[in-house]
């Protein structure tokens, strides 16, 4: 994909408009495809289908750049509710959360208290949290909170992001910790993150074998059937149990390949995201992979008899306008620079 096209995503994804006004639209532009509902209930419903053929899931309660306490304590709150329904329905499931929806660009310590009442409830359920690592602005930021957390729970990890020069030092530094191995989803600096996809790649290839030597359990988060062949033979060859790792993949990607490594014997854990604050995650989905337009759009754009369907549109006009802006922005700007 070219640079210009991933960045045009990439910057939706960071627009405030669009994401306050997607809450409104509810699913459109077949954003359904990727996020399994908007309430609890239908998201359990998602994942007792999944446990059922074998496949655990990691649920994303999708939020995040909160600047408003009642929204962090709101986010909070649903969070323990959804931890009280995995009990209580026993499903075989873990939570992902985003710390910049529990208040880390409010205050880092009400963002760490407001994670304790979440891993309080969870140990008491014995659940994993992760957090999910965000952009590299609030890196930092999140390993020290999950430093200050390690020093209380055990149930608590993050995710390394292979195209980080640093992933190395921190993949070291949290060795005993359950950690999820991604390639990265957002835009960075050449100071800070390899530019090249074969750099990122390869690193993320080094790193996966390192943890898979290790006794620490790891999730190999990729959709890249390269990479997972790759790894599957390493495993084999090294005879390292499949219990000190899974693989992980999103929600509606993939499907065959999900349920293929569940058969074939491999944990296997679905990230399921859910809830109304659905713009961010599927444009980040769309960076990555335009084709993903594709996917949804056949169903997307038309009702089933046949009409223009009127969320896509005013969506589309949204985004175009947004596109125009920014065009028109980046025109003046130059106009000044030069
Ligand atoms: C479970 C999970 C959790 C994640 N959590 C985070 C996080 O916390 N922080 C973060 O920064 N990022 C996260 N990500 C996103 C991640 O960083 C990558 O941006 C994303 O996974 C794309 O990289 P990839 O390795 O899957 O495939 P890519 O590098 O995008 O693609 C590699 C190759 O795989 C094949 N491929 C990929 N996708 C498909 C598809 N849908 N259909 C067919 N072929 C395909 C193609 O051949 C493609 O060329 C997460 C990803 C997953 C799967």
């Amino acid at each position: 994909m070219t640079n210009v096209t991933r960045d045009f995503f990439i910057g939706l994804s960071n627009n405030h408009f669009l994401n306050a006004q997607a809450k409104k639209w509810g699913f459109v532009l077949g954003a359904d495809k990727f996020v399994a509902g908007t309430t609890v209930q239908s998201v359990v419903e998602a994942v007792k289908s999944l446990n059922e053929k074998g496949i655990s899931c990691t649920l994303d309660n999708l939020g995040e750049f909160v600047s408003d306490k009642q929204e962090a304590t709101e986010a909070k709150n649903q969070i323990i509710h959804i931890l009280e329904a995995i009990h209580s329905q026993q499903l075989d499931c873990h939570l992902s959360v985003k710390l910049t929806q529990l208040g880390l660009d409010i205050d880092q310590s009400y963002c760490i208290e407001n994670m304790k009442e979440i891993l309080d409830t969870a140990a008491a359920y014995n659940i994993f949290v992760n957090i999910d690592m965000e952009d590299y602005t609030h890196y930092e930021q999140t390993l020290e909170v999950l430093e200050v957390l390690r020093e209380r729970y055990d149930n608590v990890g993050t995710v390394i992001q292979s195209y980080l020069y640093r992933a190395q030092e921190d993949m070291d530094k949290l060795k005993d910790v359950r950690i999820r191995l991604v390639k990265g989803a957002y835009k960075e600096g050449e100071d800070v993150a390899y530019p090249n996809k074969q750099d990122i790649d390869l690193n993320f290839i080094r790193l996966a074998k390192q943890r898979l030597l290790g006794n620490t359990f790891t999730s190999i988060a990729t959709h890249d059937h390269h990479i997972i062949e790759e790894l599957k033979t390493f495993v084999a060859e090294n005879a390292i149990s499949t219990d000190v790792f899974e693989f992980q993949m999103l929600y509606g990607f993939r499907n065959d390949m999900q349920d293929k490594l569940a058969e074939e014997g491999y944990n296997f854990c679905t990230y399921i995201p859910f809830g109304d604050d659905w713009f961010g995650y599927f444009m980040r989905r769309l960076a990555e992979r335009p084709q993903n337009l594709n996917l949804v759009m056949k169903d997307a754009l038309y009702t089933e008899d046949n009409k223009l369907k009127k969320g896509p549109v005013i969506a589309g006009g949204a985004i175009a306008a947004a596109s125009a802006l920014a065009i028109w922005r980046r025109k003046n700007k130059d106009k000044v620079s030069s």
